[in-house]
């Protein structure tokens, strides 16, 4: 009988430890890439488990009983993330995102919760910590989330219609015990509450309007929808362009209910394009990383769960920085380190995607996304 091996690393993306310059930089939170976009925004994968199996992230086929997710040994611990985060500060984070895979799974979040709302900015402002969770046992956790710092969440629900959600999630999860998370949050003041809702053509554009309907009546407009179009995330969701609903078709049939008008971004860097109610009904959102790509100011940073960055969504390597940390690298040293990382990022993945012919962005394995978190 062979001895089972179980990976300390996932093997599966090369992340090569960066080096740490000859000369150090220090932390100005002025840091921009080749492109010079800022760095505002750390998105920190803390599981790569989640209860669901929604095909445009993790297709039961793929992530089956025998699907080896990381053992607790590889996974950054409280502190070690906490202590990253603090020196992505230094560097101009203001936003930090917690995600996953499904976050709420990790054991004690709320600790962590509770250490990343101690840090400030270099000008001593609090950090706008939010968290991206599928809903599932959000109706437990929102008050100990609120208490521990946590200022928002957002909540992943492609439907309102019981059927067609449980077929999204693929694991038969009802849509009556996400939509209690949401009033859960709602009742606590983890807001304002953001809701995203894939749209993937010909499974689920049907429940576009009935949940525009819902959260303008249920909330008095004060939760903002938000409409995604299905990416080419990872390599394992079987993407093609004919599934895709473009945000102008999807914005094209609210008009057809409700007058909208065009808003401001709130930060630059925002990947949603806002559009509010003119009957004052509330806000809605449309990111459309497939026909109206927003790489030019992207300032999101990608942490996963065992340490390594990504600067991409659809990145398909990363920077080790667990090793740099378990390696007895000085706060000084990592800081040069990422800043010298973040320098050389010339990322714009979707930009890229718009220009070429379908499938021809590149072979190479591409992140999945409940690795890194969306
Ligand atoms: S494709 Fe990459 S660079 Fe472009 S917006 Fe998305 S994460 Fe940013």
């Amino acid at each position: 009988m062979g001895e089972t091996v179980i990976p300390l690393a996932d093997l599966r993306y090369a992340a090569p430890v960066p080096a740490i310059p000859a000369q150090p930089i220090a932390a100005t939170g002025l840091l921009t890439d080749a492109l010079g976009r800022p760095l505002r925004d750390l998105r920190i994968s803390v599981t790569d488990r989640c209860n669901f199996r929604c095909s445009y992230c993790m297709p039961k086929e793929v992530f089956d009983r025998d699907y080896r997710f990381l053992p607790q040994a590889s996974l950054l611990s409280f502190e070690e993330i906490t202590r990253l985060a603090r020196l992505f500060v230094g560097h101009g984070v203001q936003k930090i995102r917690l995600t996953g895979g499904e976050p709420l799974l990790r054991r004690g979040l709320e600790s962590l919760v509770a250490q990343l709302a101690g840090l400030r900015t270099p000008d001593g402002a609090p950090l706008d910590l939010t968290l991206t969770t599928n809903g599932s046992v959000l109706a437990k956790k929102a008050a100990a989330l609120k208490a521990a710092g946590l200022q928002r969440v957002t909540v992943s629900l492609d439907g309102l219609d019981d059927a067609v959600f449980r077929s999204m999630n693929d694991v038969g999860f009802p849509v009556a015990e996400v939509l209690d998370g949401i009033e859960a949050a709602h009742r606590v003041g983890l807001g304002p509450i953001k809701v995203n809702m894939v749209v993937k053509r010909g499974t689920n554009e049907q429940e576009i309007v009935p949940m525009a309907r819902y959260f303008r009546e249920r909330f008095d407009g004060r939760i903002v929808l938000r409409f995604i179009e299905f990416m080419d995330v990872g390599a394992s969701n079987g993407w093609r362009m004919d599934e895709v609903l473009p945000s102008a078709r999807v914005l094209a049939m609210l008009r057809e209910h409700w007058p909208l008008e065009p808003l401001d971004p709130t930060v630059a860097g925002e990947t949603a394009e806002r559009w509010r109610y003119a009957d004052g009904g509330g806000e809605i959102g449309l990111i459309s990383s497939v026909t109206q790509a927003f790489c030019r100011d992207c300032n999101r940073a990608r942490l996963s769960t065992e340490g390594k960055l990504f600067l991409c969504l659809f990145a398909t390597r990363g920077h080790d920085l667990r090793s740099l940390l378990r390696g007895g690298a000085s706060d000084a040293d990592i800081t040069s380190a990422l800043a010298a990382v973040w320098a050389g990022r010339d990322d714009r993945y979707s930009e890229l995607r718009a220009a070429q012919p379908p499938g021809a962005a590149g072979s190479a394995r591409r992140v999945e996304m409940h690795y890194i978190g969306g």
